[in-house]
């Protein structure tokens, strides 16, 4: 083959260069994105090869040839070209569908049109050589239209994904969108220059390798220089932008700097706007927090009628000199949690059978009460409570009905009962109560209270209704008690003596001694 050197070539063969230069650099980076960037670099580096050779070339049968090998390379750069679009701005999937083989059938097609003998008529109608021109001339026939359409496609695509990317893109990667977006613009700004202003910007020769040439260099500022080949930073990225939690940047006044989609669905209609201003100002009322000076640990917060929980994490953001220049705030809903916690709390403090307080629940309670009250002037009194004869209510009537009489105890019980005033199963037909505030006068009428409504409120049964009476004893702290168990131990005789003096009664004891029966 005869060649013949032209300096028109020059500029290519430094092209050439800088494209296996950038090809053989992002091969040593090891991800998708890279890799997709080394097959944008070897389509271009193809298609610079085989145009220095057609124009290189002196006859007209191998520039012809050299005409049609460089479709290899121009054929799947633009096609390459809309694919590494979609790798880095993390869209990849969207190749699955239909997307790859519409794509693979272009460049295949092209390819089948530009090498076989009977379909090139449908590329060229007539290739020529052109006096005093390097460059070959040529009348295109249809299919070159159809190739002509697929490339602005396949550009202008990829100028729309990286102008979404820049749009939503958090404002830490927006410098590198911006590279990105006009690396993706050059070909087609280019292009669109030529074409619809008729302007040949370097005359004699095609120059829109020199457009792909140039973004490939912005590509390469924005992968380098910022990093972006590097999976790191798209990966926060995009763990800020899926993740379940709300993630708020607040600067050092407190105010919103940026917030991730999670975050933005979280406040609702209230985060437009919300920019510039401190979370207290945007959600109001609905945040039920005094003041953001102190972070909490958890936060509630209205969303419609419902409250949700938020666990608070909290980071301050450094700067170089390692100065506070704001706040990242990260909140994870912890709403259902928190409901699960609390309905075991409740189950594990509450009796199965009457659903009152159980027994261990009331210890829990009543030791700091009787602790806080203990020695002081302050008065604090126990009430006893056993059903009278319950075991013949059992034996006569069985054991379920049994269980409905003691939940109907501890009915009439508590409707009897201050909300204040602690209520407690103390064990099988045994309940406790323990009266904060009143003398031993107060607690005594409290359990005459109980006496009084249980024997005048019989369990109304389909059958037949069934009448309950309860003895009760009752003491109160006179002066100091060695235990809250002493006090309950004081009651608990108070009851005997009930029992002894003939039930439905209520019988008063003090720690210190004396000892009342009232019936
Ligand atoms: P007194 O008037 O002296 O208190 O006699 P009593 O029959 O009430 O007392 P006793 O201690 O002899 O019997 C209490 C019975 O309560 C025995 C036990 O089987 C029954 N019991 C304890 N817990 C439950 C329960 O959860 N459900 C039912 N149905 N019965 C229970
Ligand atoms: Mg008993
Ligand atoms: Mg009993």
């Amino acid at each position: 083959m005869q060649l013949e050197f032209t300096p028109y070539i020059l500029p290519f063969v430094v092209s050439l260069i800088t494209t296996v230069g950038l090809a053989l650099y992002a091969l040593r980076h090891y991800n998708p994105a890279a890799r997709v960037f080394v097959l944008v670099m070897t389509a271009l580096s193809i298609w610079t090869f085989c145009y220095i050779m057609e124009l290189s070339s002196v006859t007209l049968d191998a520039k012809i040839l050299w005409v049609k090998i460089k479709y290899l390379g121009s054929a799947t750069a633009p096609v390459l070209w809309f694919v590494f679009s979609l790798y880095m701005t993390n869209n990849q999937q969207r190749l699955k569908g239909p997307l790859s083989t519409v794509l693979a059938t272009g460049v295949i097609l092209t390819w089948a049109v530009v090498f076989s003998h009977g379909l090139q008529t449908w590329m060229w109608t007539d290739i020529r050589l052109k006096p005093g021109f390097p460059e070959t001339d040529s009348d295109h026939g249809f299919f070159f239209w159809i190739y002509a359409v697929l490339c602005y496609v396949c550009i202008l695509a990829s100028v729309v994904v990286y102008f979404n990317f820049y749009r939503t893109t958090s404002r830490f990667f927006k410098q590198q969108a911006q590279w990105l977006l006009l690396g993706g613009f050059i070909p087609l700004g280019g292009r669109m220059t030529e074409d619809l202003l008729g302007l040949d910007l370097i005359p004699k020769v095609d120059e829109v390798i020199f457009f792909f040439l140039f973004s490939g260099i912005f590509f390469a500022l924005a992968l380098f220089r910022y990093g972006a080949l590097k999976l790191v930073p798209i990966a926060h990225h995009l763990v800020v932008k899926n993740i379940n939690a709300a993630i708020v940047v607040l600067d050092l006044m407190g105010r919103i700097v940026d917030l991730n989609p999670y975050a933005q669905r979280m406040l609702g209609p209230e985060q437009s706007g919300s920019i510039g201003k401190t979370p207290q100002e945007v959600l109001g009322d609905r945040l039920k927090l005094a003041t953001f000076e102190e972070i909490p640990q958890e936060l509630t917060l209205m969303q419609g009628e419902r409250e949700s929980c938020f666990s608070v994490q909290y980071s301050p953001i450094r700067e170089q000199r390692g100065q506070v220049a704001g706040h990242v705030l990260v909140l994870f809903d912890i709403t259902e949690r928190k409901q699960a916690e609390m309905q075991l709390a409740h189950i594990a403090r509450t009796d199965a059978l009457t659903q009152v307080t159980n027994r261990r629940y009331f210890y829990e309670l009543a030791e700091p009460e009787f602790k806080r009250i203990n020695g002081t002037e302050g008065n604090l009194g126990v009430v006893m409570l056993d059903v009278d004869y319950f075991k013949k209510i059992n034996d006569t009537y069985g054991h379920q009905i049994g269980d409905e009489v003691l939940k109907h105890v501890a009915k009439v019980c508590k409707n009897s009962l201050r909300s204040t005033d602690l209520f407690a199963r103390y064990g099988g037909e045994e309940f406790i109560c323990l009266v904060s505030g009143g003398n031993a006068e107060d607690t005594r009428s409290i359990a005459e209270k109980l006496r009084q409504a249980l024997a005048e409120t019989p369990l109304e049964l389909p059958e037949q209704n069934i009448s309950v009476t309860a003895s009760l004893g009752v003491a109160v702290l006179n002066g100091a008690a060695k235990s809250l168990d002493e006090l309950i131990g004081k009651a608990d005789e108070a009851l005997y003596t009930s029992k002894k003096e003939g039930r439905n009664r209520v019988t008063l004891s003090t720690v210190l001694g004396t000892a009342e029966i009232y019936g």
